[in-house]
């Protein structure tokens, strides 16, 4: 089956260091737009960001209000792309661990998986480090 795992998301030469910033893995290229969209603004702007509700959260956001406009459309982006692998996904309510953005490969995946769910997420994880 992991054969077919899908490919990662798009990459964007220059942003290494972002991979960390990403909570999850299917979410990297988007916070490298961001990440480069920052690093792009002058002067730079900053922000972190978590998975919550199926989504990315921006917090202690810091720059001008069209990097902001940015990251608010990022975010709706991030509700339609899988945790995992960064493909088209739907927003579902999971066992135990409320809601989640998943493919329905990932769907299946994370539901197997149970209480072993972080497996899921680390072999996406390795996959991201072993393609780079
Ligand atoms: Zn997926």
């Amino acid at each position: 089956m992991d054969s077919e795992v899908d490919r990662p998301a798009p990459a964007i030469e220059g942003a290494a260091r972002s991979r960390e910033l990403s909570p999850v893995p299917g979410w990297v290229g988007i916070v490298r737009v961001a990440a480069a969209a920052a690093a792009a603004t002058d002067p730079p702007a900053s922000f972190l960001c978590r998975a919550r509700w199926g989504r990315l959260a921006w917090y202690d956001v810091r720059g001008p209000r069209p990097f902001v406009e940015l990251l608010w459309a990022l975010e709706e982006l991030s509700a339609t792309l899988c945790e995992v692998c960064g493909a088209p996904a739907v927003q579902r309510e999971t066992w135990e661990r409320g809601i989640h953005t998943l493919c329905p490969r990932h769907a299946v995946d994370v539901a197997v998986a149970g209480p072993k769910v972080g497996d899921v997420y680390d072999r996406a994880w390795a996959l991201l480090r072993n393609t780079q």
